[in-house]
C-alpha cells in the first residue's frame, strides 16, 4: 500500500475538517497533531485487525508482557516512520505550508515509567512487532505520569503529569473486555460437590477496563497491542460505592505512577496496583484461551507470560487461583502449567529494591492469593528439604520473617530466570541468588538488554542515518548486524569529516535548546559530556560532580593555562523522597551557577543541568553527546541502556566495568573505551574484607581534600545544608559507593580524553568505530533471544529464523 503524498493532503485536510470544522490554516498545532494521530492510527487500522484475526485463526503461541512501567515516547514519528509513510506525509505536511516538527512536538510524552525499565518495555515492544512476534504489553493507564520536574533555586519542585489532559488519539477503549478485580474482606474454603471452592465475604470488586494501543511493526504490515488497565466503578455495584470514600478508593488506584526507580516503596496503594495489573491481565489471557476450544491444561502451548522485575509477580498466584477456582483443574495441573508459561526478568542486586511484602497486608488486601502463595512455599518447601537440607531450602522460602519476598516466588513459580547483562547475570548465580542457583541451575539465564534503533539513530538522528545509508546501504535497518560494514570506513577521512559535521550539527540544535530554554550559551566546539540517568548514588554522578570541581578549581589557579573547553550535560530525576538524591541535584545547579558566571572560567568550563529529563529530551541530548558517562560503582548498575544510546550516536564511553559496559568494551576493545575504577570482583573483595576506608583516602589525597573542602568552605554558594550532608557521606560516613577510591583514576581518564579530542580524526575514528560495533545492542536480538530461548515463540515472518 503506497499512500502518494497529494492523497495524503487531501485525506489530512477532511480528517481535520471533520474533527475540528476548521481548515488547516486554522487549526492549532495540536489540533493538527490530533487529527495527524487519527489519520494514523486508521491506516495502520486495517492491518491491527488483520494481525489479530490471523493470530486467532492460526492459533498461535501469544506472548504477554506484563510490566508496571511503561516508557514508550511520543509515538507519531515512530508510527509513521514503522509504517513506512514518514516521508510522505512530512513533505505533505511541508506543502500544504504547515510545520511538521511543532506538529510533532504537540504531542505529550506519556510517562508511565520511571526510567530504564519502563523504557526497555517499549523498546521491548517495537521489537517484538518489528520481528512479527506475536506479543503484546500488559500495563497500567496511569492517570498521572511520572512528575514533571522543574527547579526552584536548584533544588527539584515536582509537578504533576496531567498527561491525558488533552486526551490520547492512540488509545482505543475497549469497555467490552473490562473484567472484575477483588479486593478485601474474607475468604473461607467450603465444600461444594465434592470439591473445595473459595467462599468470599466482604470483598470489594473494581472494574478493570482496558485501552489498548497498536504497536506498529517496523514496515511489515504487522500491529500487536499494548494493553493497559483503568480502575472504574462497576456500573453494578453502586450500592457499594455510594460513599464518597469509596469511590475515591477505586479513582486513586490507577491515579499515578511511583516516582521510585531501582527502590521498594512498600504501601498498600502500590500493592493493589500491582496485584489490579495481575488480575486484570490474567483473566483477559484465560477468557482468549477458552474461546481456542482448547483444555485448559494445554494453556502453556499457546500462551507465554513474561514478568519484567518482580512488580507483576502476583501473576503467578493469580494464575494458579484462576485455574483451581474458577476452571476445576487439579493443584498439580495448575501449578505444571504455572511454571511452563511464567518467566521472569530480575533488573536488580540492590537490596533497598527487592520486594518483600509483609504478610498482613497480603492477607488483608489479597486472602485468597495469600493462601495459594501459602501453599505454593509449603510444597516447596516439602519438596526441597529431604533434597537440599534445612539451610539452604530456608534461604529459598517465600515466606520468612513476616514478608513474603518476591523474587522468591518469581523464581520458583517461573521455567526462567534471566539477568540483564553478562555480568548482571553472573552476579546473580555466584551471588544474590546463590541458593536457587544451585538448586535450579538451568533456570537461569542471561539476555543483555537491547535498544531500539529505529527510534534510537533513525529517529533521533536523521542526520546520522543518511550518512550511514550512503555509506552502507539501507540494509542495516532491517538487519542492524549490518552496521559493522562501517569499519571499512574508519581510515576514510572524508567520512570521519563527515561524520564531525553531523555531530557538531546536532551539538549546535542542541545547544539552541539549552539557550532557548535556559539562557546559557554553550560552544558546540567543546566536548558535551552527557550524564542522563535517574539521579540515583550509585550511579554516582557525584563523582562526576567532583571532576567539574576539580576542573573548575585548576581554572582557578591557572586561568591562563590552555584548556580543552567542555561542557557537563545532566539530567535527571530524582525520586521525591529520595533526599539524598535531590541534595546532589541541588549541589550540580550550585555548581552550575558558579562555574557559568564566573568570567574566569569563560567557555572553559559550563554544567548544563535540563530540567525534566525523560525519553523526548534524551533523543535530543544523545545525538549531540561526545562523551558518554556509564560510572556507576562496578556491580550495582545492571545493565545500563543509555550507554547503548549513546554509543550508537557516535559518543565515546567513559566507563567503570559494570553492566553492559563490560560487553560494550569487548566488542569496541580496550583501547576505543575509558575505562577506570574497581572492578566488580574487587569491590566484593572490599565488602568482605572490610577494608574499606574513605577517610584514610581522603586524608591522603590532596587533591581531594582541596575538592571536597570546596563543599563546606563557601566556596560553592547556596549549599550549607547539602554540602555538609554530601561532606559527610564521602568523609564520615564511609561512602557507600566508593567514590572516592575511584576518584583518581577517573579524574586521569578525562585527561586522555582531553588529549585525543585534540586529534579530531583520531577522535571520530574511534567514534565511528562505537557506531560500527553497536549494532549487538540491538533489542531485535534481545529479543529474538527470548523468543527462541525462553518464550518458545515463533516470527511470523517467514524471512525470520529465531534461531
Ligand atoms: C534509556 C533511558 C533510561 C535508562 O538510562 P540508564 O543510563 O541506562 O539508566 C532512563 N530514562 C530514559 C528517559 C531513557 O530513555
Amino acid at each position: 500500500m503506497t499512500l502518494q503524498v497529494e492523497e495524503f493532503r487531501k485525506d489530512y485536510e477532511r480528517v481535520v475538517k471533520g474533527m475540528y470544522g476548521l481548515s488547516v490554516e486554522e487549526a492549532s498545532p495540536f489540533q493538527l497533531y490530533n487529527a495527524l494521530g487519527a489519520y494514523v492510527k486508521s491506516f495502520a487500522g486495517e492491518h491491527w485487525s488483520r494481525t489479530k484475526t490471523e493470530y486467532e485463526k492460526k492459533q498461535v503461541k501469544q506472548l504477554y508482557y506484563f510490566s508496571m512501567e511503561f516508557l514508550p515516547g511520543r509515538m507519531l514519528k515512530s508510527n509513521l516512520l514503522n509504517l513506512g509513510i514518514l516521508d510522505v506525509v512530512r513533505e505533505g505536511i511541508e506543502d500544504i505550508g504547515l510545520d511538521f516538527h511543532s506538529i510533532v512536538q504537540a504531542e505529550e510524552d506519556p510517562a508511565l515509567g520511571n526510567g530504564g525499565l519502563g523504557r526497555l518495555a517499549s523498546c521491548f515492544m517495537d521489537s517484538i512487532a518489528s520481528l512479527g512476534i506475536p506479543g503484546s504489553g500488559s500495563g497500567i493507564r496511569y492517570r498521572y505520569g511520572l512528575f514533571q520536574q522543574r527547579f526552584i533555586d536548584g533544588h527539584q519542585v515536582e509537578v504533576p503529569d496531567n498527561w491525558l489532559r488533552n486526551g490520547n488519539v492512540w488509545e482505543v477503549r475497549k469497555e467490552n473486555k473490562a473484567v472484575n478485580v477483588r479486593f478485601g474482606g474474607q475468604v473461607y474454603m467450603a465444600e461444594q460437590k465434592g470439591r473445595l471452592i473459595p467462599v468470599y465475604e466482604n470483598t470489594r470488586t473494581i472494574l478493570a477496563v482496558p485501552y489498548d494501543t497498536a504497536m506498529i511493526g517496523y514496515q511489515n504490515e504487522l500491529v500487536n497491542n499494548l494493553r493497559l488497565w483503568s480502575a472504574e466503578i462497576p456500573p453494578e455495584d453502586y450500592v457499594h460505592y455510594s460513599s464518597i470514600s469509596a469511590q475515591q478508593e477505586v479513582n486513586q488506584l490507577t491515579e499515578v505512577l511511583y516516582p521510585d526507580d531501582s527502590n521498594y516503596e512498600g504501601r498498600i496503594l502500590r500493592l493493589r496496583q500491582e496485584y489490579f495489573l495481575c488480575s486484570a491481565g490474567i483473566q483477559s489471557i484465560v477468557r482468549y484461551y477458552k474461546k481456542l476450544q482448547l483444555p485448559l491444561t494445554m494453556i502453556a502451548e499457546k500462551v507465554a507470560i513474561h514478568i519484567n522485575d518482580t512488580h507483576p509477580a502476583l501473576c503467578i498466584p493469580e494464575f494458579i487461583r484462576i485455574l483451581i477456582d474458577e476452571e476445576q483443574l487439579t493443584w498439580e495441573q495448575a501449578w505444571e502449567s504455572c511454571k511452563k508459561v511464567m518467566s521472569y526478568t530480575n533488573h536488580t542486586i540492590m537490596q533497598e529494591a527487592m520486594e518483600k511484602w509483609p504478610i498482613e497486608m497480603l492477607k488483608a488486601e489479597v486472602p485468597r492469593i495469600y493462601q495459594i502463595i501459602e501453599e505454593i512455599n509449603r510444597r516447596h518447601i516439602e519438596k526441597k528439604l529431604p533434597l537440599y537440607g534445612e539451610e539452604l531450602t530456608y534461604q529459598t522460602a517465600i515466606i520468612r520473617e513476616g514478608v513474603v519476598n518476591m523474587a522468591h516466588m518469581a523464581i520458583i513459580g517461573s521455567h526462567s530466570v534471566n539477568g540483564v547483562a553478562q555480568l548482571h547475570t553472573t552476579i546473580l548465580k555466584n551471588e544474590v541468588l546463590k541458593p536457587f542457583y544451585e538448586m535450579y541451575p538451568t533456570r537461569f539465564n542471561n539476555k543483555t538488554n537491547g535498544i531500539t534503533q529505529r527510534r534510537w539513530l533513525q529517529l533521533a538522528n536523521e542526520e546520522l542515518t543518511q550518512l550511514i545509508d550512503e555509506k552502507i546501504g539501507t540494509a542495516w535497518k532491517k538487519k542492524p548486524s549490518e552496521l559493522t560494514i562501517l569499519k571499512g570506513f574508519v581510515n576514510e577521512d572524508e567520512t570521519l569529516k563527515q561524520l564531525e559535521d553531523v555531530k557538531l550539527r546536532n551539538k549546535k540544535r542542541f545547544a539552541r535548546y539549552v539557550k532557548e530554554k535556559m539562557d546559557i550559551t554553550i560552544d558546540p566546539n567543546a566536548i558535551f559530556d552527557v550524564q542522563i540517568k535517574r539521579l540515583h548514588a550509585y550511579k554516582r554522578q557525584l563523582l562526576n560532580a567532583l571532576h567539574i570541581i576539580s576542573r573548575y578549581l585548576e581554572i582557578k589557579e591557572n586561568p591562563n593555562a590552555a584548556i580543552q573547553p567542555r561542557v557537563f550535560i545532566f539530567g535527571a530525576k530524582a525520586a521525591p523522597s529520595y533526599l539524598y538524591a535531590k541534595q546532589i541535584i541541588k549541589l550540580i545547579n550550585a555548581i552550575a551557577e558558579l562555574v557559568n558566571n564566573d568570567p574566569d572560567v569563560g567557555d572553559k568550563l559550563k554544567v548544563v543541568f535540563v530540567e525534566n529529563y525523560g525519553v523526548t529530551l534524551a533523543e535530543l541530548i544523545i545525538p549531540a553527546a561526545d562523551v558518554s558517562e556509564q560510572i556507576s560503582l562496578a556491580s550495582k548498575e545492571a545493565s545500563g541502556t543509555s550507554n547503548m544510546k549513546l554509543m550508537a550516536n557516535g559518543a565515546l564511553t567513559v566507563a567503570t566495568l559494570d553492566g553492559a559496559n563490560v560487553e560494550i568494551r569487548n566488542y569496541v576493545g580496550e583501547e576505543n573505551i575509558f575505562l577506570f575504577g574497581l572492578t566488580s570482583q574487587e569491590v566484593y573483595e572490599y565488602y568482605e574484607n572490610g577494608t574499606y576506608s574513605s577517610r584514610q583516602i581522603f586524608e591522603s589525597n590532596p587533591r581531594l581534600i582541596k575538592v571536597l573542602n570546596t563543599l563546606i568552605d563557601g566556596t560553592i554558594p547556596d549549599i550549607q545544608e547539602e554540602g555538609r550532608v554530601i561532606f559527610d557521606s564521602l568523609v564520615q560516613y564511609n561512602d557507600e559507593y566508593f567514590v572516592l577510591k575511584d576518584f583518581e583514576e577517573y579524574i586521569s581518564v578525562q585527561r586522555e580524553v582531553d588529549e585525543l579530542y585534540q586529534d579530531k580524526q583520531a577522535w571520530y575514528r574511534k567514534s565511528l568505530w562505537n557506531i560500527a560495533n553497536s549494532g549487538p545492542f540491538s533489542a531485535d536480538f534481545t529479543i529474538m533471544r527470548y523468543a527462541d530461548e525462553i518464550w518458545k515463540i515463533d516470527s511470523q515472518m517467514p524471512e525470520i529464523e529465531l534461531s
